[in-house]
């Protein structure tokens, strides 16, 4: 197995160093290019969503891998991530993936002073360490969402069949069970 992480900004280093420690091979996506690679999964980490969106239309991947997520390439979003993977954004007008049906609200604790540590229950696994960012939540979901994870009242994660989002960063922490939720999701989609 291959996981694909985007590589154009933002936190992902953490993540290949998370799946490396789960014995998988990862790829960065930097370029067009790189999408002629072999790859089963998708990693979208966090940074900065408006960044994030402009390089991938820049690059002219975010169309090729839109088209791939609805086509069920298993996607898994960190908090930018989430945002890039919301059909709807609250505050702000751009739509970049909009492939999952979640209403998203960035910054949605603040933007300088909304970062926090917290742990919470999440859906299969268990109380798990959240790590949040000037993080995005849910604001509402539609469709065949399943809430995976609550912080105070708000949704954290989330998942619709091949999609993975949480606002949170498991990346983060030393706990692997979230990598792990999401290699399964690839492995079962096989
Ligand atoms: N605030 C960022 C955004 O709106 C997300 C923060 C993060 O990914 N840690 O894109």
């Amino acid at each position: 197995m291959k996981i694909a992480v985007l590589a154009v900004q933002g936190a992902f280093i953490e993540h290949e160093q998370m799946l490396s420690r789960l014995g998988v091979d990862t790829i960065e996506l930097r370029q067009r290019s790189d999408l002629e690679k072999h790859f089963d999964g998708l990693i979208i980490p966090g940074g900065e969503s408006t960044v994030q969106g402009k390089l991938l239309r820049e690059l002219g991947m975010l169309d090729e891998l839109k088209a791939r997520i609805e086509n069920a390439l298993p996607v898994f979003g960190t908090c930018a991530g989430l945002i890039l993977l919301a059909k709807k954004i609250k505050n702000d007008e751009r739509v970049h993936f909009g492939t999952m049906d979640i209403v998203a609200l960035r910054n949605a604790y603040g933007r300088q002073l909304g970062s926090f540590y917290d742990e919470n229950e999440f859906e299969g696994i268990g109380k798990i360490p959240m790590t949040f960012i000037r993080a995005p939540y849910i604001e509402s979901v539609s469709g065949n969402v399943e809430v995976l994870a609550r912080s105070g009242g708000n949704i954290v994660a989330a998942r619709q069949k091949n999609q993975l989002v949480t606002s949170f960063h498991p990346e983060l922490n030393d706990d692997l069970s979230v990598h792990k939720y999401f290699i399964d999701m690839i492995k079962n989609s096989k």
